[in-house]
């Protein structure tokens, strides 16, 4: 597709942006490339008008100019358009937290590594510095990072910075104080501390020995996570996403998010899971909620993940032939909690991996209903991962109307480990995408960022794709599991929007829904799969407000 960056002049896009929110009673058309609805009837719109935050029309595009004299139109110049785009399970603290790190990859030399640090420590004057990137293989030096180096651009607080494997890092002194590392602190099992030749701990810390440094860096101040949600919902804006499912929030992320909002600074929607140490919030949600920000429910782990081994399986890993993995949460706990959430009417949205994990929570559920199938469809609790599930419990998803939250660049992180921890035999009921839809389940697509990216287009392309973004997979990968295009756009925008309550106005483009589209410079639904990652969005608007243009 020929999509030019230059056809929309810079005052035309000023003009647009000025107006941000449309003002009362003013309309926008958007047009210019195709729009597709996620309507099955029509598919395909030359235009939509907004007004006050909703679609007013979708339709053709002179019949959308006869209705409303002197609108301020959007041209798309060829860009594709399409529901916005929610992503269903994502920690946006952690994502926020990543970009605000420094990033020090490609630095040339210790004097450049000490040149960005120097930098960053006077924006951010504030906190321990944490950073990742640096590697030494052609610096002029010849040789590893010190303490030494660090502390004549920073001594007072704690610095940790990550070489780009992650599996060494630099430190400054106070950061060696601050972990209690002294001349006398021994090795840590698997780990090492670099001494220099009177016994003086260097400042690398080799492999273990790096945790015991980041788990004495402090926690995130107030301001910091507020900054980190600020950031990472403008990098979200960014990519072409409308809202987010939060995981995992605590009381005081839920605050900011209601803050942040309530200052016009999250150009997000954003529907909060709490830890369940807040679950109280949920119950208490009603005074809360405001119109951007909803909390819905609690997350609750039931096992840990397939990368570890963590994950709770019903035989044991193929590779670990005396691991069957674990269960993080006691299942009296997790009981416990889930009753509470029924009781006081929130939503549980439960993490679980493993064909163990997955089956013991869908039973948790049944149990927690006391078989009462339609208060628990209704209730629309969900499955955080559903990773792997036996082939006989994919059809209950859909029998009990427990939604799938699951993330398709998982799947393609994970084909290059999941099939020797699982055998070929537990692939076919892995990522099984195809098959849930097809025993009526409601899949809801997210990416789990900052573990995975967080970006719509790589989520999009594997859940229709199944290839990692090389394009290889293995040939035990089950490419039947990979879904239609449409079934992965409904995916990232009509399931989302059910799983929290809102399909009745959220999810497609039709008059009376909410306005949040998301535009990227490739058509998702013709381009080849490989052009796909590598698109930008464009044009984000979220509830009839644009926030993020690069038309
Ligand atoms: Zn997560």
């Amino acid at each position: 597709m020929n999509f030019s960056r230059r056809g929309f002049g810079q005052a035309a896009l000023a003009a647009a942006l000025a107006g941000c929110r449309s003002r009362a009673g003013e309309s926008v058309i958007i047009h210019g490339g195709p729009i597709y609805t996620g309507v099955a009837a029509r598919p395909l719109v030359q235009a939509l008008r907004i007004e006050n935050g909703l679609i007013v029309f979708a339709g053709p595009l002179d019949e959308a100019r006869s209705n409303a004299r002197g609108a301020r139109e959007i041209d798309l110049n060829g860009a594709a358009a399409f529901p916005g785009l929610t992503d269903a399970h994502v920690h946006l603290a952690g994502v926020g937290m990543t970009s605000m790190r420094l990033d020090l990859t490609g630095v040339g030399s210790i004097a450049s590594l000490q040149e960005s640090l120097r930098a960053y420590s006077v924006e951010h004057p504030n906190g321990a510095i944490v950073g990742r990137g640096w590697i030494e293989t052609h610096w002029p030096e010849r040789r590893f990072p010190t303490r030494a180096d660090l502390d004549a651009v920073v001594s007072e607080r704690p610095v940790f910075l990550e070489r780009i494997d992650g599996h060494a890092a630099v430190v400054n002194s106070a950061a060696l104080a601050l972990a209690g590392i002294g001349d006398d602190t021994p090795d840590p099992a698997g780990g090492h501390i670099e001494r220099d030749a009177s016994g003086a701990a260097t400042g690398m810390l080799i492999d273990n020995a790096t945790g015991l440094v980041e788990r004495a860096l402090p926690a995130p101040t107030s301001q910091m996570v507020r900054d980190a949600l600020r950031r990472g919902a403008q990098l979200y804006a960014s990519r072409g996403w409308v809202g987010i499912c939060n995981m995992s929030t605590s009381g005081q992320e839920a605050a900011h998010f209601r803050d942040l909002a309530e200052a016009g600074e999250l150009p997000l929607r954003a529907d909060l899971y709490l830890q369940p140490q807040d679950a109280q919030l949920a119950a208490d949600a009603g005074e809360l909620n405001i119109a951007k920000v909803h909390i819905r429910g609690v997350k609750l782990y039931m096992d840990g993940a397939l990368g570890s081994r963590g994950a709770a399986l019903l035989a044991p890993y193929s590779d670990a032939p005396s691991s069957r993995g674990l269960l993080v949460t006691p299942l009296e706990e997790l009981r416990a909690h889930l009753r509470r959430a029924r009781e006081a009417g929130y939503q549980a949205a439960t993490h679980a991996i493993g064909d163990r994990g997955n089956r013991l929570v869908l039973d948790a559920y049944h149990d927690t209903f006391a078989g009462d199938a339609a208060a628990l469809r209704a209730a629309r609790w969900r499955i955080e991962h559903a990773q792997v599930i036996a082939p006989e419990d994919i059809p209950r998803f859909g029998a009990m109307g427990v939604i799938a939250s699951m993330q398709p660049s998982h799947a393609i992180s994970d084909l290059h480990f999941a099939p020797a921890r699982l055998g070929p035999d537990r692939l076919a009921g892995a990522y099984a995408w195809r098959a849930l839809l097809d025993s009526g389940a409601v899949i809801a697509a997210g990416s789990d960022a900052p573990v995975e990216k967080g970006d719509p287009l790589i989520e999009f392309y594997a859940a229709f794709h199944r290839h990692d973004l090389s394009g290889f997979a293995g040939s035990d990968w089950n490419a039947g599991q990979a879904v239609r295009r449409e079934e992965a756009l409904r995916m990232l925008t009509a399931a989302p929007a059910y799983s929290v309550f809102e399909e009745q106005r959220r999810g497609t483009l039709e008059a009376g829904r909410v306005a949040d589209i998301s535009a990227f410079s490739a058509d998702l639904m013709r381009d080849e799969p490989d052009a796909i990652p590598v698109a930008e969005a464009v044009l984000t608007v979220a509830g009839g407000v644009i926030t993020h243009s690069a038309l």
